[in-house]
């Protein structure tokens, strides 16, 4: 072996490898800048290698084929359409929500077209942004004002910084959560310039806690969902109700962070565990938030609904224009609460998956599990599954499943499962055992015939 010096001057340059016949077409395809850094990166590895052992030098096959997998795995886009096989229908890691039919369209339509986003076609002169959606938005929920902004968090750092800056909010400690992504009550509290006063214990908070921490510094007192866990067992904490009556006999607000933007009776999604927003406003909250793209099912917003003097207030907030909403997500949130205003809940697709009935997952697993032992040398089963609502973005509602399972020959669940991620549509899926586990809850009726060829090539390989 030559020394290291020698090795490393065997590396050609940047110049020469631009010029070779293989790169020539992966410059026009990724550009000039996308190809330097590439290879940069190639180069950089085998220095690295050189260094590290006698044994390793610059290969030209092996430089090629390394430059061309990661040029093929560039020119690919990044964020991609994945198969959600998992039965779990609000994930977070996967997007949370799909948007419906007609909210897609309408923000297609927003995003190639100019709108009247904020133009008022009536006065011809500036309108507001907010004002698409705060009609329907009010009906639905039956607060008297309401506002959008770019997502939950953001809407409840808006809330408390404008109306609990310099001044204490009481909190159960049942309830100082933390949400997927980081977003923990104590720090959004912290940021918004409020002051947090813990009452209570884990499991039990009563009302006299709340009574006795107010004194005339607290401006406020907040319900947080406890979004991603439950505590269960020896459990107190007060009526929404009492807590209203609390904070308005001294003349203080009380806000709630519902998490999920529930907007049907919860029977509607058989969800008896959970309240909506309407709820919350007629038992006396002054200010609500939610998400748009949990249980309500449409693009990533924050809804803020409640009394007309604090959205006044809040909406004239310098934060409320940092953190607004952008257009395509703004016609999207409009056309999915034009669908809930029509009842419309079955082409909503998280209420439609969450209401699917045991029949009909039934009767997608067999047709699938059918299809499959046609096409597949395979043990393959349907069976009886555990899906969910949605992990960590949402509470953890179990709800039942029918899937199919399937055992590779040879190979292991967690193998079969890292093979169907690597494909050009990925599918992501459980396992149970050394069997995958494939959720019909939440696959689309256009993904199957994807679907099937992929587990084909992974199975039969
Ligand atoms: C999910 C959640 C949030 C954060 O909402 P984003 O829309 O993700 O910003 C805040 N509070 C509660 C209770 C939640 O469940």
């Amino acid at each position: 072996m030559s020394d290291v010096r020698q090795r490393l001057r065997d590396i050609p340059g940047m110049d020469i490898i631009l010029s070779y016949e293989w790169i020539q077409t992966w410059l026009e395809k990724l550009g000039r800048m996308r190809v330097k850094r590439i290879v940069n990166q190639e180069l950089a590895d085998i220095r690295k290698k050189i260094l590290e052992s006698e044994e390793n030098r610059f290969i030209d096959d092996d430089f090629k084929n390394s430059c061309l997998s990661s040029f093929a795995f560039a020119s690919r886009p990044s964020l991609t359409h994945v198969i959600n096989a998992s039965g779990v229908v609000i994930h977070t890691n996967l997007g949370r929500s799909l948007i419906a039919d007609e909210a897609v369209k309408a923000m297609c339509e927003s995003a190639g077209h100019y709108s009247n986003l904020e133009y008022d076609l009536k006065a011809g002169a500036r309108g507001q942004r907010n004002s698409h959606v705060e009609d329907l938005l009010c009906a639905l929920t039956g607060a008297e004002a309401s506002l959008v902004v770019n997502n939950n968090a953001g809407a409840v750092l808006l809330a408390l910084s404008e109306l609990a800056k310099d001044s204490e909010v009481v909190v159960s400690r049942g309830e100082l959560v933390e949400i997927g992504g980081s977003f923990r009550i104590p720090d959004i509290m912290n940021l918004s310039g409020a002051m947090l006063k813990e009452v209570g214990t884990t499991n039990r908070t009563h009302l006299y806690d709340y009574e006795r921490a107010i004194s005339e510094k607290t401006s406020m007192l907040l319900k947080v969902h406890p979004s991603n866990f439950r505590i269960e067992g020896f459990t107190a904490s007060p009526e929404r109700k009492e807590l209203a009556v609390l904070a308005h006999e001294k003349n203080l607000i009380f806000m709630e962070d519902a998490g999920s933007g529930l907007l049907v009776e919860s029977e509607i999604l058989n969800l008896p565990s959970e309240t909506s927003i309407k709820e919350c406003i007629s038992s006396g909250a002054d200010i609500v938030t939610f998400s748009g793209d949990k249980l309500l099912g449409g693009p990533q917003i924050g809804g803020i609904a409640g009394k007309k003097n604090l959205i006044a207030r809040i909406k004239k907030n310098p934060m409320a224009r940092a953190l607004r909403v952008d257009k395509v997500s703004l016609s999207g949130f409009e056309a999915t609460l034009r669908l809930y205003a029509q009842g419309m809940y079955d082409s909503i697709p998280t209420l439609r998956m969450i209401r699917r009935s045991d029949d009909d997952l039934k009767t997608h697993a067999e047709k699938l599990a059918e299809e499959l032992s046609r096409r597949i040398n395979a043990n393959i089963r349907v069976i009886e599954v555990e899906d969910a609502a949605g992990g960590g973005s949402c509470p953890e509602i179990k709800l039942k499943g029918w899937g199919v399972s399937l055992k590779h020959k040879v190979a292991n669940a967690g193998h079969v499962q890292k093979l169907l991620r690597s494909l050009e549509v990925p599918v992501l899926c459980g396992a149970r055992d050394d069997e995958i586990v494939i959720h019909v809850r939440t696959i689309l009726d256009d993904e199957y015939e994807t679907l099937i060829s992929a587990l084909e090539g992974v199975m039969n390989a």
